[in-house]
């Protein structure tokens, strides 16, 4: 399988750079999560893999999702998805891009390119018309209504117009229309009142567009919460994200998920100090007894949220160990009591492993989402696709 052949999507500037950090991906548990994801439903899959893949590696996921049975690929902006429409090896998996400005330029490009566009709004139905006949090929489009979320997607009391408008590109050749959808804002909080009156404005949205004259073959409402959720939500297609990559946003029903990525770093240094040493800016947390402490040389800059410090934990040495004092942008401490640990030793940050923290872990501790700490970490980290890190 290809997929054997691209193992480093990030080029390490000086040879191996694991020692400093190491993001690593197995492609298998990608692959096992859209099988699982696929499992729970009729409907064929649409990989998101905006943000570069939460962080993973656009290029490598949506190559392995689209081998283990993908249908479709879905990022935010036209630049990703020109990066994607780019592989001749995915030139048969649709790639739907949804955020864009009317006047921004590349639309027409993308368009020629082959990916498929969201529509959000009126202006910007009128922007992909205008942009396909300057390419000269009818835009394959997804209408998008907003059900509920208030963020993208056309407003209800504009349904009507923004069908016949939609109507009357596709009469003119300017658009092919493939898809309706739209977004759930509370699909992770099961029998959230929010999730039945959007399903239920869905529904209306898709009359606006029948009245009009439009079936759209492709109906797609699900992000990985509804899809895990709610099967009354599924339509025609899925659009899974985060838990494509490991972690489930409705832990009460479980699915078996693995976290795709590992982050490892090692030892810079180690050093003893005594009781009552102030440790890292601002001395938020001193010593209770003597102790020998590590240094980890990777910070925020790299993902590892300062809003963590005073809570993280990270596997070192056979066991998980506090994050002494703040989280600074290059570097923190960690305590290592009395262990006597030499500098190289292995930190996990991110494993899959029983006694590893993993990225749910670290949205605990500061306060936010597995979907946040995975699309935060930094450039600086090189990414490697391998065969496997059990
Ligand atoms: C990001 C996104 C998804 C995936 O969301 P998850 O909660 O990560 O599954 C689905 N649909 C749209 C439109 C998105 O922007």
């Amino acid at each position: 399988m290809a997929i054997d052949n691209y193992r480093i999507v990030s080029e390490p500037v000086f040879g191996d750079m694991s020692g400093m950090a190491k993001a690593s991906m197995d492609w298998r548990r990608l692959a096992h999560n859209v099988e699982a994801l696929a499992a729970l439903t009729e409907a064929p899959l649409m990989a998101m893999v905006k943000a570069d893949a939460y962080g993973h590696g656009a290029v490598p996921a949506a190559r392995v999702c689209a081998e283990a049975g993908a249908a479709r690929l879905g990022v935010a902006s036209l630049r990703e998805a020109w990066r994607l429409r780019r592989l001749a090896d995915l030139a048969e998996t649709p790639v739907m891009a949804f955020l864009y400005t009317p006047e921004q330029p590349g639309l027409a490009e993308t368009i020629e390119a082959g990916a498929e566009l969201g529509i959000s709004s009126l202006a910007g139905l009128a922007a992909v018309a205008a942009a396909a006949e300057r390419a000269g090929t009818p835009a394959r489009v997804h209408l998008k209504g907003d059900t509920g979320i208030s963020r993208g997607g056309v407003a209800e009391h504009e349904w009507e117009a923004f069908a016949e408008a939609a109507a009357k590109h596709r009469a003119a050749g300017a658009i092919d229309v493939v898809g309706a959808w739209s977004h759930l804002a509370c699909a992770d909080e099961i029998g959230h009142p929010a999730n039945g009156m959007q399903k239920a404005a869905f529904e209306r949205f898709l009359a606006a567009l029948g009245a009009a004259g439009l079936e759209p073959e492709v109906r797609h409402l699900a992000n990985s919460a509804a899809l895990i959720a709610d099967p009354e939500t599924h339509y025609d297609l899925v659009r899974p994200g985060i838990a494509l990559y490991g972690y489930n946003p409705v832990p009460r029903i479980p699915v078996d998920l693995k976290p795709v990525m590992e982050l490892r770093s090692s030892v810079a240094a180690v050093k003893r100090l005594p009781a009552g040493t102030g440790i890292s800016y601002g001395h938020t947390r001193h010593l209770e007894r003597d102790s020998n402490v590590a240094l980890v040389p990777l910070g925020y800059a790299d993902g590892v949220p300062r809003a963590a410090s005073g809570r993280a934990e990270v596997y070192l040495a056979g066991r998980r160990r506090p994050v002494l004092g703040r989280i600074c942008m290059d570097q923190f401490v960690v305590d290592l009591g009395d262990d006597a640990v030499a500098p190289g030793e292995p930190v996990v940050l991110i494993g899959a492993g029983e006694h590893h923290p993993d990225a749910d872990d670290w949205s605990a501790w500061a306060g936010t989402i597995p979907n946040e700490i995975l699309t935060g970490i930094g450039a600086r980290v090189p990414r490697y696709w391998n065969r496997g890190v059990e």
